[in-house]
């Protein structure tokens, strides 16, 4: 805690850098979590790719502090002048609204997501955004925060300014943030964790795993999306799964066995 005389700017100065350091240990933590498993489950897949790891874990580094910095400062707005409608009361709200302020939220960042990504494959703003994340091939789980510092910007802003928009409880947020690091970094890490069973079921047809985005890693021109396949499909962008990866589960895309 500060003190409260603190001046306003070295209190932001201050916040956001904490904020950023602990978006990079929630990045070192999560990514080399995975990369431990995958060490386990799938021995070797990362072997020789330590030019390109390293070069990954600087772009986060920056991302970190990029994504840190407006939201240790919404963080203080919300502390010290109660703006944002992030709340802590669980009665506040019925509780049917906690998980649909979850979905809402995801919905949002997968819709924003979506079309700035697509944008970001514009040949003219892929060169200068969107190359770097793309530079990883193919990705690894460190490979979740490696941006361009503009596209970093671009989802960075998102979740701060949708907390002044959406109401949503501190501990949904936090699911918010979860769902989004774990989806993040399992997406890149070149392997399939969930079960056949869900990934070919009718509920996997709609939803983003690693088998989805590694598709975008491969084509590029298709799969943008974040958690859902709704706009991929809704847009004609959906190219279904990674060829490589359901070879590698030993199933076809509808989920017989090849
Ligand atoms: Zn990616
Ligand atoms: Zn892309």
């Amino acid at each position: 805690m500060l003190p409260a005389d603190t001046p306003v700017l070295l209190a932001l100065l201050i916040v956001s850098a904490v904020t950023s350091g602990f978006v990079a240990l929630r990045y070192f933590a999560s990514s080399g979590l995975f990369a431990w498993i995958t060490q386990r489950v799938r021995p070797g897949l990362y072997d020789g790719k330590e030019r390109q790891i390293g070069r990954e874990i600087r772009w986060s580094l920056i991302a970190a502090f990029i994504y840190g910095t407006p939201a240790g400062m919404v963080f203080w707005a919300w502390n010290h002048l109660g703006w944002t409608q992030l709340y802590t009361d669980f009665s506040a709200y019925p509780l049917w609204y906690l998980p649909a302020s979850v979905l809402i939220c995801l919905f949002a960042q997968d819709t924003w997501f979506y079309w700035s990504h697509r944008a970001m494959h514009h040949p003219k703003l892929f060169r200068v955004m969107h190359a770097v994340h793309h530079d990883s091939r193919p990705p690894t789980s460190w490979t979740a925060m490696s941006f361009h510092p503009i596209e970093s910007l671009t989802g960075a802003l998102l979740i701060p300014v949708l907390v002044f928009v959406v109401p949503i409880h501190i501990a949904m947020l936090g699911v918010v943030l979860t769902v989004a690091t774990v989806m993040g970094v399992t997406n890149h890490m070149g392997w399939e964790m969930f079960p056949r069973a869900l990934v070919h079921s009718p509920l996997g047809n709609w939803m983003i795993t690693a088998s989805h985005h590694e598709k975008h890693h491969e084509r590029y021109g298709c799969n943008f999306g974040l958690y859902f396949r709704f706009w991929d499909r809704l847009c004609g962008t959906d190219r279904g799964l990674s060829k490589r990866m359901v070879e590698q589960s030993g199933y076809g895309e509808k989920g017989v066995r090849i």
